[in-house]
């Protein structure tokens, strides 16, 4: 069977935590792996099981009837406190708030034996998030508002030869030696203010084996486990987190970029998954667009239409604020360059489309279908940040359908405006939509299984 990769075809906050939820229960993979991120990550999941958040589990979690492994993949970098805590929310979960219109009954309890830690991932450590802070206060006005969680000092102490990855939890001598050369060393690099903060070398180590101790049920060569799965022709789920406009080479680099591989190539190189010609790669977009933090965002739109699609979002029980964070997040209007860049760099062979439930109510939805920079007209970004920061979309009005779609479960069923908007997403882009969310619970989708629109309609 194919390896399936799901990939964030935006800026993050797709709904891929959803799809693969869902892609789970039709495809039955023997592995879900996610492949990188760390706490930075967080998809929200809605099923017959409850609501919860997840940071570092991949969202195949939710699938006791199925005999599959859960892989925190090479690629992530673990706060191993953290993933603790989600654990035990995961086995030990919080009764559901009643929200309306969606009433969650009680959470109930997921076991989380499956989950498998890569021995190669690397750990968040207390001083990466001090410095984290730090270099954000450096930046002054040109703070790029990271998540906080010490994701990009992490990363960069990885490429510098400076990390402790989970293997080194299992030769106590060795990580004292390790701690020995790192303390000192990054407690220099930070100044008073985050000094002060920074817990006793002999605490951390302490922290280290004791959560070491609580985990190492956990700890596993998932390499070789994922080439055995692979050699045996099982199926294998590969979930990234972030997007692809995010990616540390082919994102806005730099600064707006988070410290990862995001794309298609990410979910090889952070699974250890060898890539195949038959490979299904997933796509996925949402309706519209939206964007944490900070750097250019050509279709944001802060008016009355951003407020109401900010409603609607929160009304059908997915608003639109951070799952890690708790921002508010920029949105903005359908933009086709820049998915259309997203599939150049994944080979999409197949788009979830999400969310657009929360288009039900515009009168009107403005679709943006190329860039005017200058008296040029492009269809995909320019590479320069610059060029893109002063590119203008140029829009295509289509007419919304002002019909609720949630309880639609046939292409056939949908009002003809949104078909229209869906085929002229697809033919933009270049990729056929094969799921259409229309809600966040896992029966809320239209799936299209082997056909595409262009077959139905
Ligand atoms: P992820 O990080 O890509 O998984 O995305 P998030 O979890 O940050 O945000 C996606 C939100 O949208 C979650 O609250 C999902 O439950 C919700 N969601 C996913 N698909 C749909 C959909 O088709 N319609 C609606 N209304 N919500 C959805």
């Amino acid at each position: 069977m194919p390896t399936i990769v799901v990939i964030g075809g935006q800026w993050g906050d797709e709904g891929k935590g959803a799809v693969v939820d869902r892609l789970v229960g039709m495809e039955k993979p023997t592995k879900v792996v996610r492949f990188n991120g760390g706490g930075n990550a967080g998809h929200t999941v809605k099923n017959e099981l409850g609501e919860f958040r997840l940071h570092h589990v991949p969202s195949g979690i939710f699938h006791p009837e199925l005999k599959r492994t859960c892989v925190l993949g090479g690629g992530m970098v673990i706060d191993l406190a953290k993933l603790q805590g989600e654990l035990f929310e995961l086995e030990n979960p919080k009764p559901a708030v009643e929200v309306e219109p969606r009433v969650f009954k009680v959470n109930k309890a997921v076991s989380v034996e499956d989950v498998k830690i890569s021995l190669l991932a690397h750990l968040v450590m207390p001083w990466h998030r001090l410095l984290e802070a730090q270099e954000e206060e450096m930046r002054g006005e040109a703070r790029i508002a990271t998540t906080g969680q010490g994701i990009g000092p992490c990363y960069s102490d990885r490429a510098g030869r400076r990390g402790v990855q989970i293997r080194d939890l299992n030769h106590e001598t060795a990580l004292k030696e390790k701690l020995n050369l790192l303390y000192p060393y990054n407690l220099g690099k930070l100044r008073e203010k985050y000094r002060a903060q920074l817990p006793s070398q002999e605490m951390i180590l302490q922290e280290l084996l004791s959560l070491a101790e609580e985990l190492k049920g956990h700890f596993a060569d998932t390499e070789e486990m994922l080439a055995e799965a692979q050699n045996k022709g099982e199926t294998i789920v590969l979930e990234g987190a972030q997007g692809t406009l995010l990616d540390v080479d082919y994102g806005l680099y730099p600064p707006f970029v988070t410290s990862s591989h995001t794309t298609r190539w990410g979910a090889y190189l952070g699974s250890g998954v060898k890539p195949a010609s038959d490979d299904r790669v997933i796509g996925v977009f949402k309706a519209y667009v939206t964007r944490v933090g900070e750097g250019p965002f050509p279709t944001e739109d802060t008016g009355e239409a951003a407020q109401q699609l900010r409603n609607r979002a929160k009304d059908r029980g997915s608003a639109e604020v951070g799952t890690t964070t708790g921002r508010p997040r920029k949105v903005g209007w359908p933009d086709i360059p820049l998915a259309r860049y997203s599939q150049r760099i994944n080979g999409f062979t197949e788009i979830a489309f999400t969310k657009t439930d929360v288009l039900d109510e515009l009168e009107k939805i403005k679709v943006a279908v190329a860039y005017r920079l200058g008296r040029k007209s492009l269809s995909i970004p320019p590479r320069d940040i610059g060029d893109f920061r002063n590119c203008e979309p140029r829009y295509s009005d289509m007419p919304g359908w002002c019909e609720d779609t949630s309880k639609k479960r046939r292409v056939q069923d949908l009002p003809e405006e949104m078909k229209a908007f869906l085929r002229g997403f697809e033919t933009g882009v270049g990729a056929p939509i094969h799921l259409i969310g229309v809600g966040p619970k896992r029966e809320e989708v239209i799936d299209l299984g082997e056909r595409n629109l262009g077959s139905i309609l």
